[in-house]
């Protein structure tokens, strides 16, 4: 298919000031150097703009990706067909070429010879213009196109991670849950998975503040990556509650996991302020059954949870179809 030129000259430019400004080509960077090239108004209204400090949601990341990813697509094609069109002088000018070469070859007129020896040489000077063109253009788009791809997969990355705790985000264990109980079907393996709320939040939060509240979630989450194992994966499920999944994990395994991060919390207190902040948590575990999809199991871990809560809280409670 090919893409129209305007598309590919503002994609072009809006790089080119891009590089000009000493900016990354990051999805958001480039949204906005786009519009300003393109002259179409920014997708939100005035009230809405958002300064660069300002962190965008997920919805405005997204957004600014899929118009990264679209630019990706124009520049490819422009690549592919500047490539084409390359083909197609080369063809025409070797034909001009070999043409000339053979009339040389049938004549003894001096004043001809000069003639043709004349057109040889300009045709070869368009070649070698037009390769070293389209080698420059193409070096540059490859380029771009590098840079590109990194910042995407960063992007990508911060989208699956939580800010706060750098966990793994909701939606980022949308994306990949999944992904590890089809793994653990192929391998036959175990997928143990528990989720983990932590017990009175809500007291903490009124009694030291948000800002403590913060420091407490910070603090689980390290202590969660210090007990876990590298396969192992921490999620933010949602405000004080998190999933952890353990490949190749039986209920054995991840309760000696849970009852040693439980260890950990009871001996060291978070230190707030002037504070020694008590952390407890409720865990429900289960493991991967036939037939459990995401939502199965999901629904497993958190019933579970539930009744560690319903039976006093700080404990661990394995779902019946795990025992
Ligand atoms: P339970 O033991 O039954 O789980 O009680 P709880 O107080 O932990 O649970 P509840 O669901 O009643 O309250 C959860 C609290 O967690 C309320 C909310 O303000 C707090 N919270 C959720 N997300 C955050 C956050 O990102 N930061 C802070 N500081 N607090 C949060
Ligand atoms: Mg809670
Ligand atoms: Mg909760």
């Amino acid at each position: 298919m090919r893409v129209s030129s305007q598309i590919v000259k503002t994609a072009r430019a809006a790089l080119h000031l891009l590089t000009a400004r000493g900016l990354p080509p990051t999805p958001e960077n480039y949204a906005r150097v786009y519009r300003e090239i393109s002259g179409e108004s920014t997708m939100s209204s005035p009230d809405q703009e958002v300064s660069p400090e300002t962190p965008l949601s997920v919805e405005q990341k997204l957004d600014n990706s899929r118009e990264l990813v679209e630019l990706i697509r124009v520049l490819v094609s422009a690549v592919s067909e500047q490539a084409e069109h390359l083909a197609v002088d080369l063809d025409q000018h070797s034909r001009s070429m070999r043409q000339s070469i053979s009339d040389l070859q049938q004549t003894d007129n001096k004043q001809e010879i000069a003639n043709l020896l004349q057109i040889i040489l300009g045709t070869a000077q368009t070649l070698q213009n037009s390769v070293d063109e389209a080698q420059r253009e193409i070096t540059c788009s490859r380029q771009m196109l590098d840079h590109m791809r990194e910042e995407l997969q960063e992007t990508r990355r911060q989208l699956l991670l939580d800010p706060l705790t750098g966990a793994r985000n909701r939606f980022g264990m949308e994306a990949s849950l999944g992904q590890e109980i089809a793994r653990a079907r192929r391998s036959e393996g175990k997928l143990a998975i528990t989720m983990v709320d932590l017990d009175h939040f809500k007291k903490l939060n009124d009694e030291y503040g948000h800002e403590a509240g913060d420091l407490a979630l910070v603090y689980f989450a390290q202590l969660c990556r210090a007990v876990l194992r590298e396969s192992d994966t921490l999620y933010r499920y949602g405000g004080e509650e998190f999933l952890i999944t353990l490949p190749e994990t039986d209920v054995r395994g991840a309760t000696f996991m849970l009852e040693r991060l439980a260890q950990m919390l009871a001996k060291s207190p978070l230190h707030y302020k002037e504070h020694l902040i008590g952390l407890t948590f409720s865990a429900g575990l289960t493991c991967l059954k036939e037939g459990d999809t995401p939502q199965t199991l999901l629904a497993r871990a958190d019933a579970a949870m539930y009744r560690a809560k319903q039976e006093g809280r700080n404990r661990i409670v394995v779902d019946e179809v795990a025992t």
